[in-house]
């Protein structure tokens, strides 16, 4: 599983837009523009396409709070 991220546009990081799958269902999604997705760096909102997002399956994403 990963995480699909994209790149704001005013800060240049990385921001997932709340999308957790694998790759192959990554891989399967439509070239459409999805909805909107509020931004955390720039607080802005963004619309993006397959062709603007990655699959983050490196990074490891804790949940605050965790005992791990
Ligand atoms: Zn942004």
């Amino acid at each position: 599983m990963g995480a699909i991220m994209i790149r704001c546009p005013a800060t240049n990081e990385l921001i997932p837009v709340g999308i957790d799958t694998d790759k192959d269902s990554f891989l399967g999604l439509p070239e459409v523009q999805a909805a909107p997705v509020q931004c955390p760096a720039c607080g802005g909102q963004h619309t993006w396409s397959k062709k603007d997002a990655i699959l983050e399956t490196t990074m490891r994403i804790r949940s605050r709070g965790s005992s791990d």
